[in-house]
């Protein structure tokens, strides 16, 4: 579903990412751990091209993207940010609704019939006239991936989706998560939460200084990690 191949990111004179190899299998989840600055987020943006890499090839669903081509596969990929970025003028329903209009020429009555059953999945059945501001965070987030799903993605990507929840919020938002892993989607997630990864991902990929330094499954990483990066990484987060 997912070809990286030795993708370079530079900003300016730095480098984010060198020279990635990863590869992700329909329905497979990978979720990706590592230290602040290690290139996480911008591994992930460049897959569904809100970053742009510089050399190397980036594949998505058999369809090379990047690199001054059409953003043909975005549409395909879909994602939840740490910031939920939903539209604050909108209600939760259109919220959900807008995209399959824009994007997919859905009519607002069949895009907001999806969007009430996707809202449903994620608990929030009864919250689709209410505004963003009206909603607590975990509430949000669970409408950040109910929009990211109104668009039918086959790859969805999360950047530490409940880094900016509060601690009791974080939950619920894990449990949609794990919820969805189980419907065959294939999934890519940037988290702190390593009880999630144990649990949940199929592989773990952890990432140091822009290269990804170690890969396997949980078992692998947690209770037999090899890299001494990685050794002292589990050392400080659990
Ligand atoms: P992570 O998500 O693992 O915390 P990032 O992918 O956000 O790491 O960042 C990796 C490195 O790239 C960091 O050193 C960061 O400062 C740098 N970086 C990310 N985005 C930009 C940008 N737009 N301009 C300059 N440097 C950036
Ligand atoms: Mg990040």
């Amino acid at each position: 579903m997912i070809e990286m191949n030795n993708v370079v990111k530079t900003f300016g004179m730095f480098q984010a990412l060198h020279g990635i190899d990863l590869s992700v299998k329909e329905g497979e989840i990978v979720v990706i751990i590592g230290p602040s600055g290690s290139g996480k987020s911008t591994l992930i943006r460049c897959i569904n091209q809100l970053e742009e890499h510089n050399a190397g090839a980036i594949v998505v669903d058999g369809t090379e993207v990047g690199r001054g081509r059409k953003r043909a596969a975005l549409t395909e990929v879909g994602m939840v940010f740490q910031s939920f970025n939903l539209f604050p003028h909108m209600t939760v329903l259109r919220n959900v609704a807008l995209g399959p209009v824009r994007v997919r020429g859905l009519s607002w009555a069949e895009a907001e019939e999806r969007a009430r059953r996707l809202l449903t999945r994620v608990g929030l059945a009864d919250q689709a006239v209410k505004y963003p501001a009206q909603l607590s965070g975990g509430q949000q987030q669970r409408v950040g991936i109910a929009r990211a799903l109104a668009m039918e993605p086959k790859v969805l990507l999360f950047d530490e989706p409940t880094s900016a929840l509060d601690p009791e919020m974080v939950g619920e938002v894990l449990d949609v998560m794990q919820q969805l892993a189980r419907t065959g989607v294939t999934m890519v997630v940037v988290t702190h939460e390593m009880g999630f990864a144990r649990k949940v991902a199929d592989r773990v990929v952890f990432m140091d200084g822009g290269r990804i330094v170690e890969q396997g499954t949980p078992d692998e990483i947690f209770n037999a990690p090899r890299d001494p990066r990685l050794r002292s990484f589990l050392q400080a987060v659990l």
